[in-house]
């Protein structure tokens, strides 16, 4: 059976992510309302503005709802403004995210002007080519958090059980390997 993602379209980069999945062979939903949210295998949380959509999420009664699914096992992919939505909270920012991946982050970690680039890095070992737009990094991992890359000694990819967090945006290139590695865990 084909996996149903749910990729979160309040704001932000969706499409890009619904491309890439597709691409892959899944099917993807567009997460809108709470109703959206049923039968899906899988959750995209995209980059774009983590305040805003932070506080979309509650005035649309998906929050408690999104992270009582996570905490129960749905896998979650966040990129960039979805890392800040699934991390314990940013130490620039006194907003309350989802939680569910316990990590603290930095919002516009890199400053705002020249906050965007693209450096080759390394993703579990392997060379992997990431673009950063105004992106966090993370500044602390609890417990069980796998660190699965670094740029300039900072952690910009975390892992912990069926969650998956980078300060960078895989969906922008065409290497497929974080897409594949989310997919893998969606049944
Ligand atoms: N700067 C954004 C934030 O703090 C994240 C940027 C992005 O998602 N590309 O929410």
């Amino acid at each position: 059976m084909m996996s149903k993602i749910g990729v979160l379209a309040v704001q932000g980069a969706f499409i890009e992510h619904e491309h890439m999945l597709r691409s892959l062979g899944a099917d993807t939903v567009e997460i809108r309302e709470a109703k959206d949210l049923a039968g899906i295998d899988g959750i995209v949380l995209p980059g774009g503005e983590s305040t805003v959509q932070g506080k979309l999420l509650r005035s649309l009664g998906m929050f408690e709802k999104i992270r009582d699914m996570i905490r129960s096992g749905l896998p979650a992919l966040g990129t960039c403004a979805g890392l800040i939505l699934l991390s314990q909270g940013a130490v620039n920012d006194p907003s309350e995210y989802l939680g569910t991946l316990p990590v603290k982050v930095r919002r516009n970690a890199y400053g705002r002007q020249s906050g965007s680039f693209e450096t080759r890095g390394k993703l579990v070992g392997e060379p992997f080519t990431m673009t950063f737009i105004r992106a966090p990094y993370i500044e602390s991992v609890g417990e069980g958090v796998h660190v699965l890359a670094r740029v300039d000694g900072k952690i910009v990819a975390a892992q912990y059980g069926h969650q998956l967090g980078l300060a960078f945006h895989p969906e922008l290139g065409t290497d497929p390997r974080v897409h594949e590695m989310f997919l893998s865990w969606c049944g």
